[in-house]
């Protein structure tokens, strides 16, 4: 019956010492080999098509048909030069995956002989069958198709796969009527909206910038396991997490494994890894253990926002294929193992200039101090008047299980400055400022020149959903399975809205005839004052701070459902028609698909619990149970005394005990799911699953953590947690 389990641990065992490791060739030689770059343009472009090229991204402009046509034929030969047989618009639809539907090149002629085409129109513009990709009812009500527009700003890549090499054209994919049906067409509004808004915001300060660009880095957190381990796991396989098993002896309470020896196996994992991600253009960078064992890391360099994004969601698809090399199967779920820590994926972020300055860079001067100030202060501003937005954006029913458990931040919104930062902004706002200012010394008179800041770990609340680290904000209570585009989204769009607030606030006292530098400084001291609430140093894990939070009036959702209201409330729909981010038809279809996601999870979960608890659970118990049986007889038998079989007479109730539980449990829970099933209204249905059928899980997992310390290890039946984390 355990058979598979102990073939499993075996198959893995076996694994252990046959490695290498080459990473012999230099990253420089290879690095974008798979990618369109414009260096491979201009070698593929007519030379006038290329200048053209280069004029509209500078400008920011639209590119053309012809241009398209001629783009369409150099990557074309570019592809066809590396072995590339088809291509493919591809698309972050709202599932979370990305999605992509291969066309091959070659094109039958009538006389017999066959051509390699690819059109600007094929380039440009696609109409995948949009209709088994979620849309909240969007796609019902009109039409069933769906386009795939191509995005310039994202280069084109190769990606290799079974053999075969496909070109990938990173595209938007919207519906019939327009409307956005993934993830990065809002992004890129949103980014558009910051954009115009930061420009103008730094305008103040600068008239030489003309961009701002939001930069992004993202560290990637997974978990690895053994690929023989997890396929004896059926939870693994249909979950992505454990929903059951009584924890290690040994997890990580030596703390042993943070940056400690990365083991050999999943070194030589990590060096092809890397390989094959600086081939696709993903400047990765870093590598670790992380906190839990057989957790690690992985970050690249930071870049651009939308291209950050895509390389991540590519970067899953590579880790994905690259652990099967290796015989591992990557864990990027929230939450994998109970009671040891889970999996983020930190978001840094930061505005860049077109000049090149970084404008969450503390300068050296006063007037860049003021320049800073604005940006850093609205920011701070921004994310404490829209708290609930950001706590939505990353709700799933994944990163419920995270967000205020072990080793993750809290529910809680709340944002980390480190002390030296904090200082300054109560000096700012404390400072007396002159009413009328002669001179620029003057009204610097007793706020303090920001210093260079370290950018070491010093300083560092790793408790902080939202942490100032140096020269960029950190937000952690991103998944390690989300579209970061959904938290980039609004993160973008607040920071837009509130600097377009400030610029018309400070224009106001401008026009009253209040000089520009004073005029930014007084909007900069209000809000200092008005976002306090939501600054927090201490120790974000505490039951303190929950109640902290509480008196300072910062809402604590736990779980997604009820979080996700605020997509559709009547500031956040407007704030996103305003910023032209998103319609109300588009949140509110969003709203719809996240929660019928969420139900959905859950829905998968509690079947699984059902199938564990009554074929593998409950016959593995009575197994055992009937040895017990055995040997209480025979003990009886030979005329022993009832001292004699008191141990095996308990164990063999107990085991009673807990197979009842679950078997009762399981089927509880199986009556609320058919109740929640009956609902029309998702939210209703959402929450029927979070709030009846959820609380099932942890009862069931705990009396099956009960049974597998008590039944004998030879009749489990699944790999136990140790053997999930410590085989490697
Ligand atoms: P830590 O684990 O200490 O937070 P890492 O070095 O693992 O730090 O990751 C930091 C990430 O932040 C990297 O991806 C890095 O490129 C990125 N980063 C650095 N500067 C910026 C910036 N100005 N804007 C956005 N991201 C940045
Ligand atoms: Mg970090």
């Amino acid at each position: 019956m355990s058979g598979l389990r102990f073939k499993a641990v075996e198959t893995a065992i076996s694994r252990l010492n046959n490695n290498k490791i080459s990473e012999t060739i230099k990253p420089s030689s290879y690095y974008c080999k798979n990618v369109f770059t414009t260096a491979k343009m201009k070698e593929y472009l007519p030379k006038n098509a290329y200048a053209e090229l280069i004029e509209t991204i500078d400008e920011g402009k639209a590119i053309s048909l012809d241009l398209a046509e001629h783009i369409s034929q150099a990557m074309k030969s570019w592809a066809i030069s590396n072995g590339v047989t088809h291509y493919t618009h591809w698309f972050q639809p709202l599932t979370g995956a990305t999605a992509e539907k291969h066309d091959a090149f070659f094109e039958p002629l009538p006389d017999g002989s066959a051509i390699d085409k690819f059109t600007a129109s094929a380039l440009v513009q696609q109409e995948p069958d949009a209709s088994s990709f979620p849309s909240g009812g969007i796609r019902n009500t009109f039409e069933a198709r769906g386009y795939t527009g191509w995005d310039p700003s994202s280069p084109a890549f190769i990606y290799e796969t079974g053999g075969s090499k496909t070109l990938c054209i990173p595209t938007i994919f919207v519906s019939y009527t327009g409307e956005a049906l993934d993830y990065k067409a809002p992004l890129l509004k949103s980014l558009n909206a910051l954009d115009k808004a930061a420009v103008d915001v730094a305008n103040f300060f600068d008239k030489s910038v003309t961009k701002v660009n939001a930069s992004l880095g993202i560290e990637q957190e997974y978990f690895l396991v053994d690929l023989a381990l997890f396929n004896a796991r059926p939870d693994l396989q249909l979950t992505g997490r454990t929903l059951f098993g009584h924890m290690s002896a040994k997890g990580q309470q030596l703390e042993d494994h943070y940056f400690g020896a990365i083991p050999e196996r999943v070194l030589s994992f990590m060096v092809d890894l890397e390989q094959e991600a600086l081939k696709l253009g993903i400047p990765l960078k870093t590598r670790h253990n992380e906190v839990a064992p057989s957790q690690f890391e992985c970050a690249p360099m930071f870049e651009e926002i939308n291209l950050a994004i895509d390389h991540n969601q590519l970067l899953l698809n590579v880790m994905e294929q690259v652990a099967l090399r290796h015989k591992f199967k990557v864990l990027i779920h929230e939450k994998p193992y109970a009671d040891i820590n889970g999996s983020g994926k930190h978001n840094n972020w930061s505005m860049i200039t077109n000049t090149g300055v970084n404008l969450l860079s503390p300068g050296k001067t006063p007037k860049n101090n003021l320049m800073f100030l604005s940006f850093f202060v609205n920011v701070i501003k921004a994310v404490h008047d829209n708290a609930d937005l950001l706590r939505a954006s990353i709700a799933s029913a994944a990163n419920d299980h995270r967000l205020g458990a072990n080793e993750a931040p809290p529910a809680i919104i709340s944002i980390f400055l480190g002390s030296q930062l904090n200082a300054v902004l109560d000096e700012v706002e404390t400072a007396r400022v002159a009413k009328k200012v002669k001179n620029e010394t003057l009204l610097w008179h007793g706020i303090p020149k920001i210093p260079e800041l370290q950018l070491d770990n010093t300083d560092r609340n790793r408790t902080s959903p939202f942490a100032f680290t140096g020269n960029k904000f950190e937000f952690r209570a991103v998944g390690a399975s989300a579209n970061s585009a959904s938290p980039m989204t609004v993160l973008s769009a607040i920071v837009a809205n509130q600097l377009i607030e400030f610029k018309s606030e400070v224009d106001k006292q401008i026009k009253k005839g209040i000089k520009k530098d004073l005029a930014l400084l007084n909007v900069v001291r209000k809000y200092i004052k008005e976002s306090k609430a939501i600054r927090f140093e201490g120790n974000g894990y505490s039951k303190e701070w929950e109640e902290e939070a509480h008196k300072r009036g910062l809402s604590n959702t736990k779980t997604t459902p009820k979080a996700l209201d605020v997509y559709v409330s009547e500031k956040s729909l407007e704030l996103f028609e305003k910023l032209g981010v998103l319609s109300k038809r588009e949140s509110e279809a969003r709203h719809d698909i996240l929660l019928e996601s969420y139900y959905k999870k859950i829905q998968i979960e509690a079947r699984v619990y059902g199938e564990i608890v009554n074929s593998l659970i409950a016959p593995a118990a009575f197994n055992y149970q009937n040895d017990l049986i055995a040997n209480i007889k025979g003990l009886k038998d030979i005329g022993l005394k009832a001292d004699a079989y008191s141990a095996q007479l308990e164990l063999a109730e107990r085991i009673s005990t807990y197979v009842n539980t679950i078997i009762a449990d399981a089927e509880a829970m199986r009556q609320e799911r058919k109740k929640a099933n009956v609902l029309e209204d998702t939210r209703e249905k959402a929450i029927a699953y979070d709030e009846n059928v959820k609380p099932y899980f942890d009862k069931i997992r705990y009396h099956i953590n009960k049974l597998e310390q008590i039944v004998d290890d030879r009749k489990w039946p699944l790999p136990k947690l140790r053997e999930l984390l410590f085989v490697r």
